[in-house]
């Protein structure tokens, strides 16, 4: 479990660490969708964000670790909460939605169960991690109706969460683009042909132990949104053992945090390599 509490005080020792902590959006429920700076503003950027999956509420303390730990001088910028309502909702239930109207339709779009631990989508029952602009609405297993998971969304980025992540990665333009979920122990890079610099993949394959694979078949993610308009690499990290349930993940941070120790200090060499030519 890490609750809204035990997120927002990571924040504050992070802020007292000499960390930068902002807001760069809200919710749908008016949450503050929360971002972290540490490292130098001139040089590459890298962007990590996590938890944009409800289900996968575990990778927003496993890369708060990360951030914890970083001292390498590229700057990385990390949104360790990307839809804040949804992991309220798979932790807490219907009690994390104050709002009549809006528990009543996530309690329908749930199939009248309260059990919400494998929600993947927000508040508005859109998967955001299929809202982006790249090849939306093509992914196999797509739905076009408000769905616990899959569900594209009306138009691209009609969600505040995934156009909050969108305009501020433009803001930002990172180099290189991390994108946390769980779980598989395996690395997915590349977007249809694309697949820039490949090699940072395989050395992040090579530290954390995971599987690096082409994602076929992906569209509207994040990662394939990044990939398609940057040719940058922007890779998917699946942590966490398949066997493992969502929730007993969040017992195995520490385990997870250890194997992905060293991601960003590949990611900020990598950017001065790329800026050294
Ligand atoms: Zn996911």
């Amino acid at each position: 479990m890490f609750t809204w509490q035990d997120y927002e005080q990571s924040l504050e020792r992070l802020k007292s660490g000499g960390a930068r902590v902002f807001v760069v959006g809200y919710s749908v429920l008016g949450r503050p969708i929360y971002g972290v700076f540490k490292g130098s503003f001139s040089g590459g950027q890298i962007l990590i964000q996590a938890a944009i999956h409800a289900r996968e509420g575990v990778t927003a303390p496993v890369v708060l670790r990360m951030m914890e730990e970083y001292s390498g001088s590229a700057g990385v910028w990390c949104l360790p909460m990307t839809d804040p309502d949804g992991v309220e909702l798979c932790l807490r239930g219907l009690d994390s939605i104050a709002d009549e109207e809006k528990r009543r339709y996530v309690f329908e779009i749930n199939g009248g169960s309260t059990d919400f631990s494998l929600w993947k989508a927000n508040a508005n029952a859109v998967d955001l991690n299929v809202n982006f602009p790249a090849r939306w609405g093509t992914g196999a297993q797509n739905v076009t109706y408000p769905a616990p998971g899959n569900y594209i969304g009306a138009y691209p980025l009609d969600q505040p969460e995934s156009r909050a992540l969108h305009d501020f990665c433009l803001k930002i333009q990172p180099r290189v683009t991390l994108s946390y979920h769980a779980k598989g122990e395996v690395i997915y890079k590349g977007f249809e042909c694309a697949d820039p610099y490949p090699q940072l993949a395989r050395e992040i394959g090579t530290a954390t132990g995971y599987g690096v694979f082409e994602s076929s078949g992906s569209a509207g993610g994040f990662k394939d949104w990044f990939v398609a308009t940057s040719f940058l690499p922007g890779l998917t990290v699946e942590v966490g053992e398949s066997a493992r349930s969502y929730a007993q993940l969040y017992e195995d941070v520490e385990a997870i945090y250890a194997r992905n120790a060293q991601v960003l200090d590949i990611c900020s060499r990598f950017v001065q390599d790329i800026a050294d030519g």
